[in-house]
């Protein structure tokens, strides 16, 4: 099986929490300067890899059993893997599945069928830690933008101690009470500005929302649904894995755009899908975020629930009126 770890760069750290920093090799394929300030970062475990770059973004990952990805073939010739080899990989990664990735498989189409699963993803960034009031510029951002304080936000400070990476903070993200994946927020107005290891069809927010309620608020960003202790389906649209989750809360579904033009496309997915539309007259409010930050929390939540909008036709009236205020 290819060693990925022999064609990784020679000046490399590991950090106690196994992942290896060197400098990335992508940021100059993706519009960016070379890096050296060691944000690469890999982690190798025994089913494959995982790589993030904490400069321009790029991530990718392998697993036994899979098919090697496209963006993992880019990372490995980036690393100066032959062509040749990737392809032997492959072809090796997939004969593993014909021993291994059967029950895989099967456990995968069961779980398809009986409810919703992820794959379970620990791999937080190399040096993560919470974010305490110790640590101003990060503590002060998430109390600007609403998020609860039980809510374990992270940051590393220095990937493994030597190195910096640009100054962000980590949301994790979890199902069923399991880390499945996380995004890093930049705070350093550079792109891209966010880093994601998601799954198809995760939808943030599930494990915040209490069996009590009733209602369940699906909004774009994470941090709109921090704010507010709704979702978010982190795009414009709700893909139909996602739309199967949310059902599956079993509450009343109300879908707050964005109050800009990419929001529109929120809008229509909503209305195909049956789905409530709430758009508040907001003053200066661009999303949620912005509304809690000026209404506080409760008015932004019950501003929602006061232009929640069921019915079709109402909600293109709400939609044309948006359009003229954009
Ligand atoms: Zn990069």
């Amino acid at each position: 099986m290819l060693d990925i770890q022999s064609y990784l760069p020679a000046k490399r750290k590991s950090s106690p929490s196994g992942w290896i920093s060197f400098n990335a090799v992508c940021c100059q394929h993706n519009g960016q300067n070379p890096d050296r300030r060691s944000r690469g970062g890999l982690k190798v475990n025994d089913q494959g890899w995982s790589y993030h770059c904490f400069n321009c973004g790029y991530t990718a990952s392998f697993i036994l059993g899979r098919t090697v990805t496209f963006k993992a073939r880019r990372l490995l010739s980036w690393l100066g893997v032959p062509e040749t080899e990737v392809d032997v990989l492959n072809l090796e990664s997939l004969r593993h599945r014909s021993i291994h990735g059967i029950i895989d498989d099967r456990k995968r189409v069961s779980d398809a069928i009986q409810g919703i699963e992820f794959q379970e993803f620990d791999d937080l960034p190399p040096g993560s830690e919470l974010i305490t009031p110790e640590m101003p510029l990060y503590w002060k951002y998430i109390r600007d933008r609403h998020v609860p304080e039980d809510f374990p936000m992270l940051t590393a400070i220095r990937n493994d101690g030597i190195h910096w990476v640009r100054p962000h903070v980590t949301v994790p993200f979890t199902y069923d009470g399991k880390m499945i994946g996380w995004t890093a927020r930049f705070l350093d107005n550079k792109q891209p500005k966010y880093i994601n290891h998601s799954q198809p069809g995760y939808v943030f927010g599930v494990d915040q929302q209490h069996e009590s309620w009733q209602h369940v608020l699906v909004m774009e960003g994470i941090f709109d649904a921090l704010s507010i202790g709704g979702l978010a389906v982190m795009h414009n649209t709700i893909n139909d894995a996602q739309v199967k989750l949310i059902r599956s809360l079993g509450k009343e579904v109300t879908v707050v755009p964005d109050q800009d033009r990419a929001g529109l496309e929120l809008i229509d997915r909503a209305v195909e899908l049956g789905w409530a539309v709430s758009i508040p007259a907001w003053q200066d409010c661009k999303d949620v975020n912005d509304a809690v930050k000026k209404y506080g929390r409760l008015g932004t939540v019950l501003s929602i629930m006061q232009a929640r909008e069921t019915s079709r036709i109402k909600i293109e009236l709400r939609k044309k009126q948006l359009v003229k205020r954009i």
